[in-house]
């Protein structure tokens, strides 16, 4: 083994070279949750020249949507491709009411290929950041849950089963966004009294000088 740590990055359109989207519709703001998907075929090779060569496909005849289907794709290494993004709808899930209901993350993985802990590891993380955004959003499916097909394969179904794609609580360690109110009052309170009693002093030399004057 070579034993190197993997980073695992956020790709951003313009790192990978998107083509521009067609067309887009808004994220539903009342997603039910995340759907994986497969690859379906054996994948190997540049994880950059993959995801472009799958926007292609997307775009072009026969299927013709208006962008990559995803909304993000994710390699064995864990780089996170944006596909149409956390802003954006996802096409992948085969009709309005699904693409609206579940955010769609692509694993770039086919048959014979579980994912990697570097992957399962970068879904909770993206999951994670879902259910930050919309709390609600809870549900974590396999694209064969939603409609007749065979993705996203067995390794992933099982894993879903097994729940290891749940994110646990040191997955994007996120701040308290609620400040510590108590302590703060306190010091707020201390502060105000420091500042009355400056005034007090500074009145009392005022009004000796006035005394004197
Ligand atoms: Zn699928």
């Amino acid at each position: 083994m070579g034993g190197g740590h993997r980073m695992s990055t956020y790709i951003s359109r313009a790192k990978w070279g998107a083509s521009p989207p067609v067309k887009t519709l808004p994220l539903s703001t009342k997603l039910k949750g995340v759907c994986l998907h497969w690859m379906g075929f054996h994948i190997e090779g540049d994880s950059t020249r993959l995801v472009k060569s799958i926007q292609r496909n997307h775009m072009s005849p026969p299927k013709s949507w208006w962008d990559l289907a995803y909304n993000e794709m994710i390699d064995q290494d864990g780089n996170v491709f944006e596909g149409r993004g956390l802003t954006h709808r996802s096409g992948a899930q085969g009709g309005t009411r699904n693409n609206k209901a579940y955010y769609a993350l692509g694993l770039m993985v086919g048959p014979g290929q579980p994912p990697s802990d570097e992957l399962v590891a970068a879904v909770r993380k993206r999951i994670k950041v879902i259910r930050t955004m919309q709390p609600s959003a809870t549900a974590v499916v396999g694209h064969n849950e939603l409609k007749a097909t065979s993705c996203p394969g067995p390794d992933i179904e099982r894993m879903i089963r097994a729940g290891m794609f749940e994110p646990r609580p040191v997955d994007v360690p996120i701040p308290d966004p609620l400040p510590d109110l108590g302590p703060l009052k306190e010091r707020v309170e201390a502060i105000e009294m420091e500042v009355a009693a400056l005034y007090a002093d500074i009145e009392a030399l005022y009004e000796k000088a006035g005394a004197n004057g």
